[in-house]
């Protein structure tokens, strides 16, 4: 669809020329970033809002499956992003003392996508993605306060006085996001009952570790681990708790994992505790609608997931590159339901098996921790293979 074809669609009764038009995307986090570069790349002008005073990430990592980066490759980011992270070949989950249970093996996917699962800095990936933009204009200390549309025209005030009308908005607000919480404010967000502190450490891994991620599964907690660069090691441990968070506490952390293998014990050790991110683990119940008139959420804001599968900003940055395809080909409500339609389905299904891993993850019962284990050492690896199969292919527009 030419362009100018594009934005009457979006605003049929103001004539704009396509140079006074912009997409107008609330939130700066790897959803909103990547979104704004899609649609650079297609020719569209974007403006983002952002409530943080600076594009800062928690010091942690995080893995871009196959997926992400086929995407990534297509934005012309794969080779920036792989020389600045850590190729990692296999995912695998073991007992507390790191003896191996089941084995993912992505060296298959790296052939048949040609590309590679990469684990990196957030902090690194962010600069990375903020150094691609060009054109988009970035306005911080805007929190987003309320959206309302009339006629189609979406609205939206801030916290700092400043009112904005747009012809498209997208919601990339993250898990609390108020674009939602205006839009659908039936939509809930559900609390996992976990407990999760993450870390980035200087920390030299034993060969055999290098390429890969281990996640360790005990008695109602868990601890992983991946190298993001040379000598450093990010980590994630995750424990339940029956009501609240605060019911364990970063300091005794070493305390939690004692029964684990040394190499997991030295890297809580060797981890400052003030460097420790802690959060609670949520996510949104699935919900059926992700846009109404001009108005569309993306990533978190439409699905967040717990992140049992390592797949959220995967999905997020699938969004950006399904959204940026529809916009150019179709007017703005066919894209919006397009998108939907072809997002919609894997990203509840990583919401939904996420939600259970989370669950299986953190069985405390003997018997029951043994026989899941059993279970799965026995799967065959084309067993084990299916779900990254169907999670890793990108949808055919
Ligand atoms: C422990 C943990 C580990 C994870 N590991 C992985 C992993 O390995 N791989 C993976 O793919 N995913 C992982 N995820 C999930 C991933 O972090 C999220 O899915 C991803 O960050 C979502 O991106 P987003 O851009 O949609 O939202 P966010 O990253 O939440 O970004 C939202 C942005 O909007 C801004 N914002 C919020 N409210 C407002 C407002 N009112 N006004 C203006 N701006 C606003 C925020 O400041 C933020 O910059 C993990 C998550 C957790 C909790």
């Amino acid at each position: 669809m030419k362009k100018e074809q594009f934005f009457k669609s979006v605003l049929p009764d103001i004539h704009f020329t396509y140079s006074q038009m912009t997409i107008d995307i609330i939130g700066a986090g790897i959803g909103g970033l990547t979104t704004a570069i899609a649609l650079e790349q297609k020719g569209l002008k974007t403006r983002i809002y952002e409530q943080a005073g600076e594009i800062k990430q928690v010091g942690a990592g995080i893995i871009l499956a196959n997926n992400a980066m086929q995407v990534y490759e297509k934005l012309g980011l794969r080779k920036e992003i792989e020389s600045h992270g850590n190729i990692i070949s296999s995912m695998n989950i073991t007992k507390a003392n790191l003896k191996l249970v089941s084995r993912v093996d992505l060296s298959y996917f790296e052939k048949k996508h040609r590309v590679k699962n990469v684990a990196i800095h957030r902090g690194v990936l962010q600069q990375i993605l903020l150094n691609k933009l060009q054109s988009t204009e970035i306005n911080l200390k805007h929190s987003l306060k309320h959206v309302s549309q009339a006629g189609g025209i979406p609205s939206s005030t801030f916290e700092n006085g400043k009112s904005i009308q747009s012809s498209m908005l997208i919601g990339a607000d993250g898990l609390t996001s108020v674009v939602r919480q205006c839009l659908f404010p039936e939509n809930k967000v559900r609390n996992a009952g976990q407990v999760c502190w993450r870390g980035v450490v200087n920390f030299d891994l034993p060969p055999e570790y290098k390429n890969e991620l281990n996640e360790a599964w005990g008695r109602g907690e868990r601890f992983g681990f991946v190298q993001i660069d040379k000598d450093k090691v990010y980590w994630y441990a995750l424990k339940s708790f029956k009501k609240h968070k605060d019911e364990y506490s970063v300091s005794d952390l070493d305390s939690y994992f004692s029964n684990y293998h040394a190499v997991i014990r030295d890297i809580i050790a060797a981890t400052p505790k003030e460097r420790v991110h802690t959060a609670m683990i949520s996510d949104l119940k699935p919900t059926g609608t992700w846009h109404k008139e001009n108005v569309c959420l993306i990533g978190d804001a439409a699905h967040a997931t717990t992140p049992n599968m390592g797949q959220g900003a995967c999905q997020a940055i699938e969004d950006a590159y399904v959204l940026s395809e529809c916009l150019n080909k179709y007017d703005t409500h066919a894209a919006f339901e397009k998108f939907q339609n072809l997002r919609l389905p894997k990203a509840h299904h990583v919401v939904k098996t996420s939600w259970r891993i989370g669950k299986m993850a953190h069985l405390s019962n003997p018997l029951l921790i043994k026989a899941r284990n059993l279970i799965m050492t026995i799967t065959p690896p084309s067993i084990s293979r299916k779900q990254p199969e169907q999670i890793f292919q990108l949808p055919a527009l």
